[in-house]
């Protein structure tokens, strides 16, 4: 099964998809690769952080499941290992989730939404955005989401990111008991 957890910038979806994998181990997330800036609150192993260059060679050898160009930069899904037999996640904006769900029909896209877009601004200020960053994130949100409503399975809104986790485990947990 794969599992898209989409959504726009600021819901928490990056916080949400590490306690999902923490707690139920037939999940695992795919890690992405990018050409934007590592944050100073970013871990190493959030992304494989890399160039254009490199990021361009590899679209050229069909080795991505599907990348995008976001806010200007690069990311992409490297092609999974088919060998896992674990439910893959991934994490990724509409435009991602949308060639996911063309070339694998069964995916399964959870979208989260902000309780409000005055929590969301707060959230996207809280990881030390610069203001412009902030407000180009809020703008491409109000794109994304529309979309992504309309493309979701499920829609979550994530208020208490407790009830969210739950919330989510018991959705993944009826997909699995319905395959
Ligand atoms: P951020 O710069 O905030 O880490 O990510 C910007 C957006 O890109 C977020 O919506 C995030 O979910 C999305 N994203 C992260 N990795 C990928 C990926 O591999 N593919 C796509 N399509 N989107 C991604």
């Amino acid at each position: 099964m794969i599992i898209v957890v989409s959504g726009p910038g600021g819901v928490g979806k990056g916080t949400i998809v590490d306690a999902l994998v923490k707690r139920d181990p037939q999940l695992w997330l795919s890690r992405s690769w990018t050409t934007r800036e590592q944050r100073p609150s970013e871990t190493d192993d959030a992304y494989v952080f890399t160039t254009a260059d490199a990021f361009e060679e590899r679209i050229s050898c069909g080795g991505f499941l599907e990348w995008t160009e976001f806010l200007g930069n690069y990311y992409g899904t490297p092609t999974p290992d088919v060998g896992d037999e674990r439910d893959l996640v991934l994490e990724i904006e509409v435009d991602g989730a949308q060639q996911v769900k063309r070339v694998a029909p069964e995916t399964m896209l959870i979208f989260v939404m902000p309780p409000s877009r005055e929590e969301q601004e707060r959230r996207l200020r809280g990881r030390g955005d610069v203001d412009h960053k902030v407000l180009a994130r809020l703008k491409k949100a109000e794109e994304e989401e529309p979309i992504g409503r309309q493309l979701a399975d499920h829609v979550v809104v994530n208020d208490d990111l407790e009830t969210t986790i739950d919330e989510m485990l018991s959705i993944i947990g009826a997909a699995r008991a319905a395959e």
